[in-house]
């Protein structure tokens, strides 16, 4: 079925150049250690994908599994836990990965039970922000860009299921 392409908020040449600073921070902030990366699906797996190649430091990937929209466009405040981790991250420097913090109260519910878990170390990374939405003081170590409070697609976001492959970051309101 033929579908349009959404207008551009941020190009792919943009997001590419910025996954290559976030790189570049991270190895600064972990030098010297290994990493052990949590992709969360299924948003981020494209600037996961991304991020890991452009990191040069040790590192292990796993995935977890959370859903808070049930593919609509407005945030329903409940996160469900839809896929755990098989290994153990105690002593371990964690990074999460995020597509995009918009009330952060997903993020936050996943750094509140990784922290339980004891890692050495536990920093969280997204590709997106969007600041005026944002509901607690969650601090993000590491931000991509920060957004007006509109619904985007593309570079792993969907609007049901549909535009996670576009390479840049689309508007769809
Ligand atoms: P939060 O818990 O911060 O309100 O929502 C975070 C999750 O909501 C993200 O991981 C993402 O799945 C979804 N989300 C929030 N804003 C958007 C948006 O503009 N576009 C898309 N596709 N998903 C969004």
């Amino acid at each position: 079925m033929p579908m349009s392409n959404p207008p551009v908020l941020i190009d792919t040449a943009r997001v590419q150049a910025r996954v290559q600073e976030i790189a570049r921070s991270i190895e600064a902030d972990l030098a010297g250690h290994e990493l052990t990366v949590i992709c969360i699906l299924k948003g981020s797996f494209i600037f996961c994908a991304d991020l890991i190649r452009a990191i040069h430091l040790p590192v292990k990937c796993e995935f977890m599994g959370l859903s808070s929209y049930h593919g609509g466009k407005t945030s329903s405040g409940e996160v469900k836990v839809t896929l755990d981790m098989k290994e153990p991250i105690e002593g371990c420097h964690v990074l999460v990965v995020e597509d995009i913090v918009d009330t952060g109260l997903t993020l936050q519910y996943i750094l509140n039970a990784l922290k339980l878990r004891q890692p050495a170390s536990l920093r969280c990374a997204s590709f997106l922000l969007k600041r005026e939405a944002l509901q607690s003081d969650l601090k993000v170590d590491y931000v991509g860009f920060e957004i007006p409070n509109r619904f985007v697609v593309g570079y792993g976001l969907d609007y049901q299921e549909l535009y996670r492959n576009l390479p840049y970051i689309g508007v769809l309101d």
